[in-house]
Parts: C-alpha cells; structure tokens; sequence
C-alpha cells in the first residue's frame, strides 16, 4: 500500500476542490457578516504560508495566535502548519505572566493578534522571543495581500512533524504544553467525523458553528473536520453572549454547534424566558462538553425545545475529543428519562481511543457502575508526553497509557462516568463523595443556576462537601431546602453540611468552575447559613 502521509495541505487542497463555492462566515467585532469561500480561505492560508516564510521563518518555527474565532484564524489554522510551521493557540484569558511563560517556553517566533488584543499582548510581548507581530486587518492583512499564494510549494512534511501545540488549562502548577503531530491531527478529524453520537453525526449538509474558542484544545478539531466534510462554517468573533448566538443560530441556519456548558445554560434561560423567538428547527445537535452537562439541563432542552444534547469528554492532551454519547440501538429505543440517564454521562470512546480505570493499587477495575478509579487512556491522538516537560513523565504509565486524572465508574455498557477530578474528590470518612454528581442534581433545582461542591476540611471525616449555590433572580432557597431536594437521591452522609449562597461561580479561561478559589473562599472563612 501506498505510505502516504496524512498531512494537513490534503485539507486544503480538497476543500477547494470538492467544496470551493461553500461559505465559511464570520460575525465581525462590528456585528456585521464577514462571508468568503473556502477558495478564497485556501489561497489565503497558501499565501500566509508564503508570508510566514518571507518573515525568515523556518520549518518548525511557532507561530502564536491570540485570536477570537474568526476566518483570519480559520487561515491560520491550516497556513502555518501547510507552510511547516507549529501553529501555537494562545489562550486570550489567562493572565499576562502565564502567557509571557507559555510563549516563552514555545519559543514562539511570531503571533497574529486580533486588534483588540493588542493592548493585551502589550503587557507580555516584551517578556518574550517574539519578533513579528501580525495584527488581523493590518499588518497580517497586509502580509497576505502581499505574498503570492501561487508561490506557495507543499513542504512535503512527514507526517510526525509537529502542526499546533495548546498548553493545558490546568488549575495548578506551570501550564503544560502538548504538540499535535500533522498525524495526529487528520486521525483526530477522520475520527471525530466517523463518530455518529446519537445518529446525528455531521457531513457536507451541516453548518457548523463552534462556539468553543479555537484556543481551546484545537477548537475540538471543527475547523479540520468541517473543511474535510465541505460543511458550512459559521464563526461567532467575539460575540459569545446567548442572544448573539442564538440569532447566529437562526439566521445562519446552523444545525451543528458545540461548547462547554456554562454556554448551554445560558442560552437555555434565554430559550425558556421567550420560546417561541428563535426558530432553531434546523438544529441537530449541540455537543456539549469539557465539564459536565448537568442531566437537568439535557432534559430541559429535549423536552422543552425539542433540541438534543450530545455529551462529550476530552482533554487537551487526547486532541480533544475521546468519547461521545454513542447510544447503541436498543438505548436510542429506549425512553427517555433512561436515555438521558447514558447521555449525561460522558459518553463512550471514539474508534481506536481505549479507556481503562485503575484504582490506587493499579488494578484493572470492572465496569459495574460503581468502582471508582482513575481513568488511563491511549491512542493515535493521545499525547505521549508533554512538550520539554521531563518532570510530567509520570503522568504516563509504563504500559503506555495516558493518566488523565479524572476519577470515574464504567457502566456496564462502556460508557464513563465521571466523578471528579482526582484534585477535587470529596474523601468522608475513607469513603468518596462524587462532587459532579451532587452538582449535577443541585442543578435540576428550579430556583438553581449554577452550582458547585468542593471538599472542606472536618475533624471527624476529614472531609465534607459544602455546596456553593448561585441562585435565580428573584427565587430563593434555603439550606434545609436544598438538602430535603437531594435526599430521595442520595445516601444521608452525601449532602453537603453547608450551603453557601454567591453571586457567581468563579470560572477559569475556559469556563469550568474554578474550585481552587472556592476552597481558598471557604475553607478559611466562617459558615453562613441561611
Ligand atoms: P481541558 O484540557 O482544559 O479540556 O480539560 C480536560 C478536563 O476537563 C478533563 O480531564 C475533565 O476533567 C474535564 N472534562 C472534559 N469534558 C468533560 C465532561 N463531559 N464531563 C466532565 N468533565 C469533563
């Protein structure tokens, strides 16, 4: 057989191929449509290439971007890996130290900036390697006005050399980088593409709109695959808000969308407060992922608008999608209330992804339901390790497989089930407590927005749950109440002791409750009880 390399130029040159006169369209800072092809999206990426090697540029050199989603990094996405280079996503909100280390410990030898960023990337660039700065329409304009994209030449890459890099999100400790292989990369999309959760995979028909920031673990790999499929591309800019997206969703016609759920819930209070205002009968599906969709939320989508939730789980380090609400037939038969119990979980693995979970002996734990153990992962794009990291080795087992730090149980039909972040279990009296699963239930609660649970300290059990609660304008709750609400559903020793009632939960950059700071907020301070 013929050993081709799986690269990423082949997207370019199928897509304007097969699927030239298709729109890929970008909701502009001014609000305004910006509306091209994916011609003219693939003669611009030739023609970025061409630039970036004008610059002096050299095969492997990183090339940063601090973007919003738009179609000047939809260029970038596919011209700096097609021109040899390492496409570095840089995450526009963390903070100036953490991204003055990240580009630093890239090595990072230019970045394309939106304009807006700027004054952003002011407070950094001087800590930095950085010799060219490219701001979108201008100076990155202008280097794409005036490179020939006809000049651009296949660099005839070996599949293993780097594409893109994304350090992680971590909460703790120095950011970690991962280096996506040009392999890794097309295997990741043909992956994701062959995945069918739910019935509702996505082909040239779609159009697709990602919500999650494409400095956010490749954008979930939508801009590959939606260019491999030849679906339309809808890019949100900078406008995230739920009713900007949801008239993106209508007048775009979008039936594919993806993001994390504080976005979901958002635009489901918006759905609720005025349903008949948005006709989104084209929408096919929302994949929902990179922490957990509250079941409540599934349902309510379903059943109130008809909409279906598809659940996924991944990391920055597995590319990032590794499994998807895959229900076999005799669950899609199934009722409802039994369906959403699989969709909330997190889904089983895409084709050649295994999973396996160990407990702290490192055995091989069965899938019953309730065994908890780390979850260990390996395949074709899964990382290896982390980029100039030494230090991280252990995060790999000897056998090879990937620690990903999450606790969870196995269904016995394969699906997994998360339970906490390894960091964030709950340990009473030797015996865990799933936080997620509490949250998850909190939020079912009608006058409940947000909720998230973290360990406290205790003299006698070590640890006990306290349960932060952001509520509904104008509802109100108490304590007792919440408690009495859990209790059909869980063991006594479950509900969290204290409930703590704020304005908001804090996030991190990439919008997962941040329970660092919730622990620092509450383990020192003093109970308040309504
Ligand atoms: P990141 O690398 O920032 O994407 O973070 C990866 C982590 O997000 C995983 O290890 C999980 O802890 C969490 N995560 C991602 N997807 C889900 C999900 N569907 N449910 C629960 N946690 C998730």
């Amino acid at each position: 057989m013929m050993d081709t390399q799986l690269t990423l130029p082949f997207l370019l040159r199928r897509s304007e191929s097969y699927f030239g006169d298709k729109e890929i369209v970008t909701r502009l800072p001014d609000r305004s449509f910006h509306r091209y092809t994916y011609r003219d999206a693939a003669r611009r990426a030739r023609a970025l290439a061409v630039g970036l090697q004008g610059l002096g540029l050299e095969r492997g050199d990183r090339v940063a971007t601090l973007c919003w989603n738009h179609y000047q990094h939809h260029e970038a996405y596919l011209g700096i890996p097609s021109g040899g280079f390492v496409l570095h996503t840089l995450n526009l909100r963390l903070h100036p130290n953490d991204l003055a280390y990240i580009a630093n410990h890239a090595e990072d030898k230019a970045v394309i900036v939106d304009r807006s960023l700027v004054p952003l990337l002011d407070t950094f660039l001087a800590q930095t390697s950085i010799e060219h700065v490219l701001v979108v329409e201008d100076s990155y304009e202008e280097l794409v006005a005036d490179s020939d994209a006809g000049a651009w030449v296949d660099p005839e890459l070996n599949e293993n050399e780097a594409a893109a890099m994304c350090y992680t999100s971590g909460t703790t400790g120095v950011p970690k980088g991962v280096l996506y292989s040009h392999r890794s990369t097309v295997l990741h999309t043909l992956g994701v593409a062959a995945g069918n959760p739910m019935g509702l995979g996505v082909s040239e028909q779609d159009v697709i709109l990602p919500v999650v920031p494409m400095f956010h673990a490749n954008a979930w790999g939508y801009p590959y695959l939606a260019t491999m499929i030849g679906a339309k591309l809808v890019y949100p800019g900078p406008h995230l808000d739920p009713e900007s997206l949801l008239e993106d969703f209508v007048e775009e016609g979008v039936t594919w969308t993806a993001g994390v759920p504080t976005i979901w819930l958002g635009i489901l209070a918006m759905l609720d407060a005025d349903p008949g205002r948005w006709d989104l009968s084209r929408m096919k599906g929302m994949l929902v992922g990179g922490s957990a969709a509250p079941r409540a939320m599934i349902a309510g989508f379903k059943q109130r608008h008809g909409l279906d939730v598809v659940h996924g789980w991944g990391m920055t380090e597995t590319s990032p999608v590794a499994s998807t609400a895959q229900l076999p037939g005799d669950l899609a038969a199934a009722d409802e209330e039994t369906q959403f119990d699989y969709v909330a979980m997190q889904g089983m693995p895409l084709s050649f992804v295994e999973l396996r979970h160990r407990d702290d002996e490192g055995v091989i734990l069965p899938w019953d339901g309730e065994s908890m153990g780390e979850l260990e992962i390996r395949g074709p794009w899964v990382a290896a390790g982390y980029y100039n990291t030494p230090e991280q080795a252990d995060r790999w087992t000897d056998d090879g497989w990937f620690k990903t730090g999450d606790i969870v149980s196995m269904h016995p039909r394969g699906f997994i089930q998360i339970k906490d972040r390894s960091k964030d279990v709950i340990k009473s009296g030797g015996e865990w407590i799933s936080s997620v699963e509490l949250e998850n239930a909190l939020m079912a609660h009608p006058a409940i927005v947000e909720a998230a649970v973290i360990a406290v300290p205790d003299e006698k059990w070590d640890e006990r749950p306290l349960a932060a609660v952001v509520l509904r304008e104008g509802q109100t709750a108490t304590a007792d109440d919440l408690r009495a609400f859990l209790a059909p559903d869980f063991a006594k020793w479950w509900l969290p002791d204290r409930f703590e009632f704020i304005s908001e939960i804090p996030k991190t950059s990439v919008g997962k409750f941040r329970k660092t700071e919730l622990r620092d907020m509450f383990t020192t301070e003093a109970v308040v009880q309504p």
